[in-house]
């Protein structure tokens, strides 16, 4: 496993741990043995899944065993990572104190466009320009784009040093 990642770079998960899994008060991804690929490739801005090597399911969360035929060979596909937001909550306390700053913010579900069976939960931004904007811009910038059905492009954020997750970019006017 990880056979492609050079010796001397670490982990997410050696990262993660490094921070003491919390930067600012906000929490970093804990990733597993089945999905440190995940956020190796989020770190390289791209949004990937698995796709089982026997029969092509794509599937997420990260997991070692095809659900469709068993199968234990998988592979980490490139996504378009354009999708459109299946549902959304706007977060209010009680939150921790460091999410509670920014609060009211959306958390969006959002459906892959190249795998529509697979749903990921995400932060948004206004703009694909600001993988960093804090978690209230959309509610302050841009909150009559904000739908369901709205149209999105993943885009990353580094949290922490070896560390990067992906946000939800609105896209349409
Ligand atoms: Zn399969």
């Amino acid at each position: 496993m990880n056979a492609d990642k050079p010796a001397s770079e670490p982990s997410v998960t050696e990262a993660v741990h490094a921070a003491g899994g919390m930067v600012g008060g906000m929490l970093l991804p804990w990733p597993d043995v089945d999905g440190e690929p995940f956020w190796r490739y989020a770190l390289q801005g791209e949004l990937r899944v698995q796709s089982c090597a026997d029969c092509g399911l794509r599937r997420f969360p990260p997991r070692p065993c095809c659900p469709g035929c068993h199968s234990f060979d998988s592979r980490w596909q490139l996504t378009s990572g354009r999708g459109r937001i299946w549902s959304f909550v706007v977060a209010h306390p009680p939150l921790l104190p460091a999410y509670a700053e920014h609060a009211p913010y959306p958390v969006a579900v959002v459906e892959l466009d190249d795998a529509p069976a697979i749903r990921l939960v995400g932060a948004l931004t206004p703009s694909a320009r600001r993988p960093d904007a804090p978690l209230d811009a959309v509610t302050a910038e841009a909150g009559a784009r904000l739908r369901i059905g709205a149209p999105v492009q993943a885009v990353f954020q580094t949290v922490a040093p070896g560390v990067a997750v992906p946000r939800w970019a609105l896209t349409g006017s």
